[in-house]
């Protein structure tokens, strides 16, 4: 089983994923938590390349290559071989995060990106997205107040209008693919985003 969680900066991702995890782990099941950009080796050292600065000179489609790179690897290395060994993945982003950032702030648009996404995932689509969605001013608050993580210096040049571009575009997701996708209001506390999430997990795996 392959679960992903998407959203924008702030939605609380990790910490849903780290209490999901152990909800999971405690039930008895065997869970692998990984994350984008990353997740194994070779997409860790792409990971570093992006988010350190160094990427400042590359231009979008670049870093748009450099992030399906990353996830083929991530794909074959991780994802795929711990879902064949009945393995429950817990993905902290995924290819909607591409399509969200790259594809519509980037502006390079879904016919650039989907070929991209195709070779990048090859096959390997989630069963379940699950979308922490919540405004982008709340979002950004709560960004605002985790400063010094890596990726900081990116984030706060870009503008609220691309962060509200950004949230507008995963709704867009979740209503083109409503099989896959579940929106999820994470502007609530936390306990109650995890009873949702835990709602919508345990549907899936006894369905
Ligand atoms: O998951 P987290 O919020 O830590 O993501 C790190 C950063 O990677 C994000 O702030 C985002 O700017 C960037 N990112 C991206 N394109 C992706 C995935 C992540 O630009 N496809």
């Amino acid at each position: 089983i392959f679960i992903t969680f998407e959203g924008g900066e702030g939605a609380g991702k990790s910490t849903q994923i780290t209490t999901l995890a152990d909800a999971l782990r405690q039930g008895g099941r065997d869970v692998v938590v990984t994350r984008e950009p990353g997740g194994s080796p070779g997409a860790e050292a792409v990971r570093h390349v992006i988010l350190s600065g160094a990427a400042e000179p590359f231009g979008p489609a670049m870093e748009a290559i450099l992030f399906a790179a990353a996830r083929s690897d991530h794909v074959e290395q991780v994802i795929r071989p711990a879902v064949d060994a009945g393995k429950i993945v817990l993905c902290d982003r995924f290819m909607d995060s591409s399509r969200v950032y790259q594809g519509v702030t980037g502006n390079l648009g879904a016919d650039f990106m989907q070929p991209l996404e195709a070779s990048a995932i090859n096959g390997m689509v989630p069963d379940l997205t699950l979308i922490l969605d919540l405004p982008a001013e709340e979002g950004m608050r709560r960004a605002n107040a985790r400063r010094g993580d890596e990726g900081a210096d990116r984030f706060e040049k870009e503008t609220m209008d691309v962060h509200r571009r950004r949230r507008e575009a995963f709704l867009d997701i979740a209503h083109t693919e409503p099989d896959r996708c579940r929106i999820i209001d994470a502007g609530r506390p936390p306990n109650l985003v995890a009873v949702d999430i835990i709602r919508e997990v345990t549907n899936l795996l006894t369905a």
